[in-house]
C-alpha cells in the first residue's frame, strides 16, 4: 500500500514514511492510494479487539514486518485499558454506545494514540532515520494528554504540545501540565485550537526551519490525525462494535446500521467512512458538531465557512473551525483528484470559504447541538436510562434525536461515546441538578460520583494532588521560538 499526498498525487510514499512526515511538504494530507475492502465481515465477530486490529491495520501498513506490526498491536492494547472489550458496547434506550474512553486518559484519543508511539519507533527503524523526532502536537485538549501519555520517555522522540490556554476543561488543563517524562513540553498559548493547529502546520511548512532542524538532527513529526498513524487505527473500533452487535445477535450478518460521531477535526468521522469504503454496512454517518457547526452547514448545503467566530462550549474538544481531515473527504469523493483539493484549500485560505455539490454528501447527515440542548440530553438519558454521558458525546446523542425525528429512520445506531464524563464534571454535574455553586472541580467530581453511584476513574482521582510541572505560555506567533528553547538549538535568525 503506498500513500500520496491529497495535493499531489505523484509522488508515492510507504506507510511508514507518511508517518514519519505526518503531513506532506506540500501541506497536503496522506492517503492511502486506496481503500482495501474487506471480504465476509461477519466471518470475523469472533475475532477479539488485538486479532481484529491486526487484520485491518496489516492492510494499511504493508512495510512494517508482520510480527513487529503484532508487538505493536499487543503493546498498545493491552492492560493500559480498563476494559477487557477494550471498546465496549452498551445498550441504553434504543441506541448503543461504543465506549471509546477507557484508555489511559480517559477520551477515545487513547485508541491511536497508544499505538501511535510503537508504530512511528519501527518506522524510525525501517527507514533508518539517525534523527531525534520532535512531535509537534496542537490540541483542543485531549489529545495532547493522550499523546504526552504515550510518548513519554520513549527514547529517540520528544514531544511538545500546544494548547489553548482558556479552551480546555480545567481537569484537561491539569492532565497535561502534570505530565511526567524528561521528554515532554507543554504550553499553553493565548490563542484557540485553530491558531494552535494554524501554528503547528505553518513550522512544518517552514523548509527552511524544517532545515535548520535537520542540521541540528531533529526532524519533525506530528501526532495530530493529520497523522495516517492515527486515523487508521481508529477504523478498527468500527468493525469491533458492528461485529459485537452481530456476535450478540442484535443484527443479522450485512445488516446496515448508523454510525453518529461528535466531530472536531472530522478524524474520527473520517475513519468511520474508511470503514464504509472497506465494506462494512453501515447506512448514514451522522455528523454530530457543537455551535461551532461549521460542519452542519457544509453537508447541509456544500459550503464550507469558516468566516465566523470560534465558540467555547462545553465539548471544547470540538472547538474547531477548521476540521484538517475534511480534506482527505474532498480527496476521495472527488475520486482523487489532487488538483480540485488543492484549489478547494487555496480558496478557504485566500476567501475563508469554498464550495462543492452537496450530492457528494449523500452517506453523511449533518447537525448540531446548542449548550441547552447538551444539558438537556444529558439529562434525560441520565433519568430515563441511568446513564451519564459526557458533554461530546450528548452532543452526539442530541444530533441523533434531531435525525431520528426529522427522518423516521429507525437503522439500528451506534453512537461513539469519547469521553469519561469526569473530565468535564462542571457541565456533567450541573445538567443532573448537582449544585456545583462555590465547589472546586475535585468536589465536584466526587458529587458526580455519589449520585451516579459510578467510581471516580483513578486517572482523575490521582490527578488531584499532583504536582503542576509545566508552566510556559506563548503568544501565537512564538512557538518556532519556544521550540528552539526546548530543543536547545539556538536561534534560526543567529
Ligand atoms: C477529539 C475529540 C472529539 C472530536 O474528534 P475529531 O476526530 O476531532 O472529530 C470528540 N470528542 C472528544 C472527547 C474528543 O477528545
Amino acid at each position: 500500500m503506498e500513500y500520496i499526498s491529497t495535493r499531489n498525487k505523484t509522488i508515492p510514499i510507504s506507510s511508514s514514511e507518511a508517518i514519519i512526515q505526518g503531513i506532506s511538504k506540500d501541506g497536503g494530507l496522506f492517503v492511502p492510494i486506496n481503500i482495501p475492502k474487506i471480504e465476509n465481515i461477519g466471518a470475523l465477530k469472533e475475532a477479539d479487539y488485538k486479532e481484529l486490529a491486526f487484520i485491518i491495520m496489516s492492510k494499511f501498513f504493508t512495510d512494517f514486518e508482520l510480527s513487529i506490526l503484532k508487538n505493536c498491536i499487543n503493546n498498545a492494547y493491552d492492560n493500559k485499558f480498563s476494559e477487557k472489550e477494550i471498546v465496549p458496547l452498551l445498550k441504553v434506550g434504543d441506541v448503543f454506545f461504543l465506549e471509546l474512553f477507557h484508555g489511559p486518559t480517559l477520551a477515545f484519543k487513547d485508541m491511536a494514540l497508544s499505538i501511535l508511539p510503537h508504530l512511528l519507533k519501527e518506522a524510525i527503524n525501517i527507514n533508518k532515520i539517525d534523527r531525534e523526532v520532535v512531535i509537534l502536537t496542537a490540541t483542543s485538549g485531549d489529545t495532547g494528554k493522550a499523546a504526552l501519555e504515550g510518548f513519554a520517555n520513549v527514547g529517540g522522540i520528544k514531544i511538545i504540545v500546544f494548547f489553548p490556554e482558556d479552551g480546555v476543561s480545567k481537569i484537561q488543563k491539569k492532565q497535561m501540565l502534570t505530565q511526567e517524562g524528561s521528554n515532554t513540553f507543554v504550553v499553553g498559548i493565548d490563542g484557540n485550537f485553530d491558531d494552535a493547529q494554524n501554528g503547528v502546520k505553518g513550522i512544518f511548512n517552514d523548509q527552511n526551519f524544517v532545515r535548520f532542524l535537520d542540521k541540528n538532527k531533529y526532524i519533525l513529526s506530528s501526532a495530530n490525525s493529520i497523522n495516517i498513524g492515527r486515523l487508521i487505527p481508529q477504523i478498527v473500533y468500527y468493525f469491533y462494535g458492528y461485529l459485537t452487535l452481530l456476535r450478540e445477535g442484535k443484527i443479522e450478518d450485512n445488516e446496515k446500521i448508523n454510525i453518529v460521531v461528535p466531530t472536531g477535526n472530522f478524524g474520527n468521522i473520517l475513519a468511520a467512512y474508511y470503514a464504509k469504503e472497506m465494506g462494512l454496512p453501515i447506512n448514514k454517518l451522522i455528523c454530530a458538531s457543537n455551535e461551532n457547526n461549521v460542519l452542519t452547514d457544509f453537508i447541509k448545503t456544500g459550503i464550507y465557512d469558516k468566516r465566523r467566530e470560534l465558540i467555547l462550549t462545553s465539548s471544547p474538544s470540538m472547538d474547531i473551525l477548521i476540521s484538517s481531515n475534511l480534506e482527505r473527504l474532498l480527496f476521495h469523493i472527488s475520486g482523487g483528484d489532487s488538483i480540485f483539493v488543492k484549489n478547494k484549500m487555496d480558496e478557504l485560505v485566500k476567501d475563508g470559504y469554498y464550495k462543492i455539490d452537496k450530492s457528494n454528501l449523500k452517506d453523511f447527515y449533518g447537525s448540531y447541538s446548542t449548550e441547552e440542548g447538551i444539558s438537556s440530553s444529558i439529562n434525560k438519558v441520565f433519568a430515563e436510562n441511568n446513564y451519564i454521558m459526557d458533554p461530546h458525546t450528548a452532543v452526539a446523542y442530541n444530533v441523533y434525536e434531531k435525525y431520528k425525528e426529522e427522518t423516521c429512520d429507525n437503522t439500528k445506531t451506534i453512537i461513539v461515546s469519547t469521553a469519561s464524563p469526569f473530565k468535564f464534571g462542571t457541565k456533567v454535574a450541573s445538567s443532573i441538578g448537582i449544585d456545583i455553586k462555590n465547589k472546586d472541580e475535585f468536589n465536584i467530581i466526587e458529587a458526580l460520583a455519589t449520585k451516579t453511584d459510578i467510581e471516580i476513574p483513578k486517572a482523575i482521582s490521582n490527578l488531584k494532588d499532583k504536582e503542576v510541572i509545566h508552566n510556559n505560555k506563548c503568544n501565537k506567533e512564538d512557538m518556532k521560538g519556544l521550540i528552539e528553547k526546548f530543543l536547545e538549538v539556538g536561534d534560526i535568525d543567529d
